[in-house]
């Protein structure tokens, strides 16, 4: 158990560390690079983790505040309600209940500059937003209506400035909220790097240093790049793809950190959890 722990952190040290290198750089989910850094920056740091039995973390027993950022259009409208927000904290808390964190909304705020409902990535603006507006120790939550660059969702990964700070549309479906949050604690798409056997079979199994580096989320073989919407017909995968092996893939469709139809996805797996509370612990214990 001692051995795994260690293991754990080891492999969340170096998984901060990507993250400050990839993502500082690009600001938002679809890093391009990202997998080719992956491949080359992750050595073999669960070795066995497919063989070992899981074991749960404790419950963090803890309610993080929520700051609610929403920018005001031109004629000054939210043109997002507060009880379509209400509602997606509520999943939110779903989600997040196996690990024992929930998320309540401390403030609503409005942004009324215009400029920041289509801003764009590409020009930090979403760091010029961040700077002028935001609540210390709250999780920043900012609804815009368009990002004129960057992906279609915002996301926020540890050690960046955004790991205090999500951006949403305010058309997101209610799902979004949860896999940014996901991001928020740590997570990365289980399509991070397309190279996952789908065997857990020693010795070919490759799942601890491939994909998201989780073993109990399956081979997902998409890049960040592709549209897996296109191949996903009722939340089922019907690209009839293989692995090097010749295995079929049967991606997570059902997991939010998976980039199909977000109405998919309604699960995390134990090791996500797990993943989590440590960078809860690790990195956000100050958020009140
Ligand atoms: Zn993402």
């Amino acid at each position: 158990m001692i051995l795994i722990k260690t293991k754990t952190i080891l492999f969340l040290i170096l998984f901060i560390a990507f993250n400050l290198n990839v993502w500082a750089q690009s600001g938002n989910c679809a890093a391009k690079g990202a997998t080719e850094y992956m491949k080359n920056l992750y050595p073999d740091i669960f070795p066995n983790q497919f063989l070992t039995e899981y074991t749960s973390p404790p419950l963090i027993n803890k309610t993080l505040s929520v700051s609610v950022y929403i920018v005001l259009d031109r004629d000054s409208n939210e043109n997002v309600s507060h009880s379509y927000i209400e509602s997606s904290i509520n999943g939110l808390n779903k989600a997040f209940e196996p690990v024992g964190l929930s998320f309540r909304i401390c403030s609503y705020n409005t942004i009324q500059n215009y400029h920041y409902d289509t801003f764009d990535f590409s020009k930090n603006e979403d760091r010029e937003m961040y700077d002028m507006y935001r609540t210390p120790n709250t999780i920043n939550l900012y609804y815009s209506i368009e990002y004129e660059q960057g992906t279609f969702f915002g996301s926020s990964f540890p050690g960046d400035f955004k790991s205090d700070c999500i951006f949403l549309k305010k058309t997101a479906p209610p799902q979004t909220i949860i896999h940014q949050f996901g991001h928020l604690f740590g997570l990365v798409h289980t399509s991070q790097a397309n190279d996952e056997l789908v065997t857990r079979a020693l010795p070919l199994a490759n799942c601890h240093k491939a994909g998201d580096r989780l073993c109990d989320t399956e081979a997902d073989p998409f890049t960040n790049y592709a549209d897996p919407t296109e191949i996903v017909t009722e939340c089922k995968d019907k690209s009839n793809l293989k692995d090097s092996n010749g295995d079929f893939y049967l991606p997570p469709t059902d997991n939010y950190m998976s980039l199909y139809p977000p109405p998919c996805t309604v699960l995390f797996t134990p090791k996500q959890y797990d993943i989590i509370y440590y960078i809860y612990k690790t990195y956000k214990s100050y958020l009140w």
